[in-house]
């Protein structure tokens, strides 16, 4: 399928609607979390749902989703396998802070993004940013790397958040 754009997510308190990082005081094994911990850090089933779907919706428009966040590649990739969602996300497409291209980039997650719109030649009002960090979306805007949503409230994206990106890949 032809890729028509790209949506970066932050993980904590953006897909999560808590910080798993600090929750688990910046564990990298999560065996000893049982399901019901992810579960509440995503929500709840309703959220985890609407997730779900608006994930899909992006994917049959030919988005491909990305997650940049400072927490762990592993915990992130477990997290999203215990709800379900891990499918989502390519491999090559979580970049946890340990991850090769944040190592390089050194944290800044506007130069993650930078680095792949350069590889995918995408243009500017196709690629999103999604983060409730004040500091790290405020980088992209005034970079100019890509569009952004600044979820400025807790509980991670909401739903009118879930549909404001969807309307960006109409
Ligand atoms: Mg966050």
């Amino acid at each position: 399928m032809k890729i028509t754009g790209m949506v970066f997510y932050d993980f904590d308190d953006t897909i999560a609607v808590t910080d798993v990082f600090r929750a688990t005081h910046g564990a990298m094994d999560m065996t000893g979390y049982d399901d019901q911990f992810f579960v509440d850090a995503f929500g709840d089933n309703k959220r985890i749902a609407q997730l779900e779907w608006h994930f899909d919706r992006l994917k049959v428009r030919g988005v491909k989703i990305s997650i940049i966040s400072f927490g762990w590649n592993a915990v992130i990739r477990e997290s999203l396998e215990r709800v379900g969602l891990a499918d989502f996300f390519g491999e090559d497409l979580i970049f946890g802070n340990d991850s090769k291209l944040m190592l390089e980039r050194e944290g800044i997650k506007g130069e993650v993004i930078r680095e792949q719109i350069r590889l995918h030649q995408y243009s500017f009002d196709r690629v999103v940013f999604v983060d409730d960090n004040k500091e790290n979306v405020g980088f992209c805007e005034k970079e100019k790397i890509c569009q952004t949503l600044h979820v400025n409230h807790e509980g991670g994206m909401n739903e009118k958040d879930l549909k404001t990106i969807e309307r960006i890949f109409h």
